[in-house]
């Protein structure tokens, strides 16, 4: 039980990849605030999971990471709950894929607010109390596309090349004060925000789901293989541990060999 009496925040965590951290954070004995949107049923069944799971407190805040307000009130909300935010996993994530004469400014403004700028507004609300205590770890869920590019992504590859470089500048103003800060940069993991982007894709490219699958995202992954969301789990909870406190402004690839190429 590495992280008993830490609290965790792990935006976008009702799916995916957040949920499974947030569980394998549970599971090391932290207390747990849970976020994102989805059915107010189902989120309660995996809040309540975690707390019967793994024996430690789990609270929703379903704070709208596209909104400043609401994400410093989460941040303030989770510290008068529990004590502090010891841990803070940026995690919350869109995508949308449209050429770009065709991309919607909307959508391009949206995906910046919730896969980047949500990052600063957390970070910046949780880093004084980390200070304060001088422990944290802030672990900001990038992407294989924090590193390269695929056609058809501007807004996505974007703010995933901006959230590396906000954990790099956050590493480096916090290296004396016990806090780390890395990013996570997974290649295609099988969660709801890969299965919905593929009609998208095959429109844009005109191709069948077949095709989608195994030429375009198999095609980048050396492996051959989708990550699995608790392989990424497990990264996170090493990152969170004390033999990790080496390791901050570095951006990890768990991407089955993608960047390699
Ligand atoms: P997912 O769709 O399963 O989860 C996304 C989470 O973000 C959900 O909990 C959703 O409710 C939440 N969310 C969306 N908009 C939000 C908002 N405005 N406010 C609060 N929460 C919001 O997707 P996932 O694959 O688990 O993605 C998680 C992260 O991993 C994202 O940042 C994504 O870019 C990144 N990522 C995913 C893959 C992949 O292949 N799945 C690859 C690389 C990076």
């Amino acid at each position: 039980m590495s992280l008993a009496a830490k609290t965790a925040v792990v935006t976008g965590s009702t799916s995916g990849i957040g949920l499974a951290i947030a569980r394998a954070f549970a599971k090391e004995g932290a207390n747990i605030v849970i976020n994102g949107f989805g059915d107010a049923a189902a989120i309660e069944a995996e809040r309540a999971g975690i707390e019967k799971d793994f024996g430690v407190k789990a609270i929703y805040d379903g704070a709208d990471m596209s909104k400043p307000a609401e994400i410093t009130a989460m941040i303030a909300n989770a510290e008068k709950t529990f004590g502090s935010v010891d841990l803070l996993v940026n995690n919350a994530g869109v995508q949308f894929v449209s050429p770009i004469e065709d991309f919607p400014p909307e959508k391009f403004e949206q995906i910046i607010a919730i896969n980047l700028a949500s990052a600063f507004y957390t970070i910046r609300a949780a880093v004084p109390g980390m200070k304060a205590r001088k422990w944290g770890r802030i672990i900001n869920t990038a992407s294989a596309h924090s590193l390269v590019a695929s056609p058809f992504k501007s807004a996505y590859v974007t703010a995933k090349h901006g959230l590396a470089g906000l954990t790099k500048t956050v590493a480096l103003e916090l290296a004396t004060f016990g806090i780390t800060a890395n990013c996570i940069s997974p290649g295609y993991v099988w969660t709801p925000l890969v299965e919905k982007q593929i009609p998208d894709t095959m429109k844009a490219r005109n191709m069948t789901k077949e095709q989608v699958m195994n030429d375009v995202l198999l095609a980048a992954q050396p492996t051959k293989q989708f990550v699995t969301v608790d392989e990424l789990a497990a990264l996170a909870v090493f990152l969170a541990s004390d033999s990790a406190k080496q390791i901050t402004g570095a951006n990890i690839s768990m991407d089955g060999g993608w960047t390699a190429a």
